[in-house]
């Protein structure tokens, strides 16, 4: 499940380490269309963003 960080509202998967208080998310938003827009190495494990949802 994406979640996202109440730091800097960037968006990581629930294990990250760099997500601390963050609050979890249902969907992604909608700025991110692609992979690559998610710039954490958490989600380095997922190969498109199909395989989030
Ligand atoms: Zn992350």
């Amino acid at each position: 499940m994406p979640v996202m960080a109440s730091d800097d509202f960037s968006v990581h998967t629930d294990d990250c380490d760099r997500f601390d208080d963050g609050m979890p998310i249902s969907d992604l938003p909608d700025e991110v269309g692609s992979i690559d827009d998610l710039d954490c190495e958490c989600w380095s494990a997922f190969d498109s963003l199909a395989e989030i949802e």
